[in-house]
């Protein structure tokens, strides 16, 4: 499904460089739940971006979904974007004087979705993370746990074959963190494959493999034993 080779990603800032990306080899399957562990400051967010045809790469190659990524605009670059991706974020990135049903139906409104059939649809997504009362709510009335279930919710109503999540549970409390992982568990059962970046060892446990990155470049991948697993 993902494919890197080799990427480099440099940042330049006025006469600075920063090397931030060496060389990352990462391949990822259809249908796995993986997590990007590292330290602050160790380019998980850069390298998410990258995946998520967010930001450019300088060096290497990506290959999503079957397609070489490089050099895309940002039309070429959204229209992928919408059609295979999915984002999720520490901070939700909710719009702040929409309701949770007018979020979740954001993306059908880029796809020129009729009001009417988008809002049928965001309610069934709605409902899908547990939140079908909560629909006439602002993000403001809702908790941090409720929030990122309406992100997840938006995520999927354009039917991703990926989801990207920054640190998804980097905001919430730690029972509410354990319920989003359980949210994302049951996306990935759909068959969607799930990429989730953290620096929490506790939330990288709870997916299939952890990929570390350290100093610009991928160490161990970590098989997660599920010892409860029947
Ligand atoms: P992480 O998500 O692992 O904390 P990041 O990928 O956000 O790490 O950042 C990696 C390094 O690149 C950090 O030193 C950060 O300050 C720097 N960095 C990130 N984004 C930019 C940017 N847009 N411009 C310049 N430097 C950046
Ligand atoms: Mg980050």
């Amino acid at each position: 499904m993902i494919q890197l080779k080799n990427i480099h990603k440099t940042y330049y800032i006025g006469q600075n460089s920063l090397h931030v990306l060496k060389g990352v080899d990462m391949h990822i399957e259809k249908g796995e739940m993986i997590s990007i562990m590292g330290s602050s400051g160790s380019g998980k967010s850069t390298l998410l971006n990258v995946i998520g045809i967010l930001d450019n790469y300088d060096d290497g190659e990506f290959i999503l979904d079957g397609k070489l990524i490089r050099d895309l605009n940002e039309t070429q670059a959204a229209k992928l974007r919408n059609k295979t991706l999915g984002f999720v974020f520490q901070s939700f990135n909710l719009i702040t004087f929409k309701n949770a049903l007018e979020n979740v139906a954001l993306p059908l409104y880029y796809q020129g979705v009729k009001r009417k059939k988008r809002n049928i649809i965001a309610m069934e997504y709605l409902d899908k993370v547990g939140l079908r009362d909560w629909a006439n709510h602002l993000p403001s009335e809702l908790s941090g746990g409720q929030k990122q279930r309406v992100a997840i919710a938006r995520a999927l109503i354009a039917k991703p074959k990926v989801i990207l999540a920054d640190e998804p549970t980097g905001a919430l409390d730690s029972q509410t963190s354990l319920e989003v992982m359980d949210m994302l568990r049951e996306v990935n059962q759909t068959g969607i494959t799930v990429i989730i970046v953290t620096h929490e060892h506790d939330i990288s446990m709870l997916t299939d493999r952890i990929i570390r990155i350290r100093d610009g470049v991928i160490g161990e991948n970590i098989i997660v034993e599920k010892l409860n697993q029947n």
